[in-house]
């Protein structure tokens, strides 16, 4: 290997790894070993209600913009049962749950579920971890595709995500690791802010705003026109095509619903 690529994977590893493997090494088990982490886990695996309408979302702003203003106005997601997708999203769960446990008690994180907002472009969301005293974010993914981040670093839709915290935290920098989801390996990828990638995540987020303030539709997606591509996992496939404004699709699904509660009252 030459000696460029060992600064490289030495530089990835160089906020997160070495504290852990000493963490790891001597303690070895993920519990909960303080009052104030106790109550940090339980408020995050309470049952909740949170809405998620009314804001843009950081993990989704590089989605399909028409799904993120249905979203936006709260439309009813038709959620196909599906047993394995529900122990898949179980399982990311408890990842970010190990991962945010351990590295609070091996004092490399000050805080987990930091929740970060810019209400005047309607953004709010939730990190999965920081260190303020050293100023950096902590972004979790579970991957399959572990050999592929070990050879091309982190993936590009991650470090656009990862951008839209920076921009509503004011940090500078994200540490983002990557769990091989069948050996537990990492990988850490440090991100620094990107005033270009911090650009494009305005812009999106102001062709967002302009919609919402002139009750306008994006596009539907070519694909799904089609009905191909993401059409076919799409929550909002079948309220999507037909409407050009926001306010059209609201009503509409209001009216339906109204319909719906009629015939339930007639039985
Ligand atoms: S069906 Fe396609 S175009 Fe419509 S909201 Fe979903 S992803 Fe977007």
């Amino acid at each position: 290997m030459s000696l460029s690529k060992h600064i490289k994977i030495a530089k990835r590893n160089s906020t997160i790894t070495p504290r852990l493997m000493g963490w790891l090494s001597s303690h070895g088990e993920v519990k909960l070993e303080d009052p104030v982490t106790t109550e940090r886990v339980l408020q995050i695996l309470a049952p909740s209600d949170h809405d998620r309408s009314g804001v843009f979302h950081p993990s989704q702003l590089y989605e399909c913009e028409r799904k993120q203003l249905f979203e936006f106005d709260g439309l009813p997601k038709l959620r196909k049962y599906d047993p394995t997708l529900q122990n898949l999203f179980n399982d990311g769960h408890f990842r970010h749950l190990r991962w945010q446990v351990m590295l609070l008690n091996a004092g490399i994180l000050t805080d987990i579920e930091v929740a970060v907002s810019i209400p005047e472009l309607r953004l709010a969301g939730s990190m999965d971890g920081a260190n303020f005293v050293d100023g950096w974010m902590f972004e979790l993914k579970g991957t399959s595709q572990f050999n592929t981040v070990m050879q091309k670093g982190a993936m590009p839709a991650h470090i656009q995500q990862v951008h839209a915290y920076l921009l509503a935290s004011g940090l500078e920098k994200a540490i983002i690791v990557y769990e091989d989801k069948s050996s537990q390996q990492w990988q850490e990828i440090e991100v620094i802010r990107d005033e270009e990638k911090i650009e494009e995540i305005l812009s999106i987020l102001k062709r967002l705003n302009t919609a919402i303030d002139s009750d306008q539709l994006p596009e539907m997606l070519d694909e799904c026109k089609n009905q191909t591509g993401r059409f076919a996992r799409c929550p909002y496939a079948t309220v999507c095509s037909g409407f050009e404004r926001r306010s059209e699709v609201v009503e509409a699904v209001a009216a339906s619903r109204g319909i719906a509660d009629g015939l339930g009252d007639e039985g």
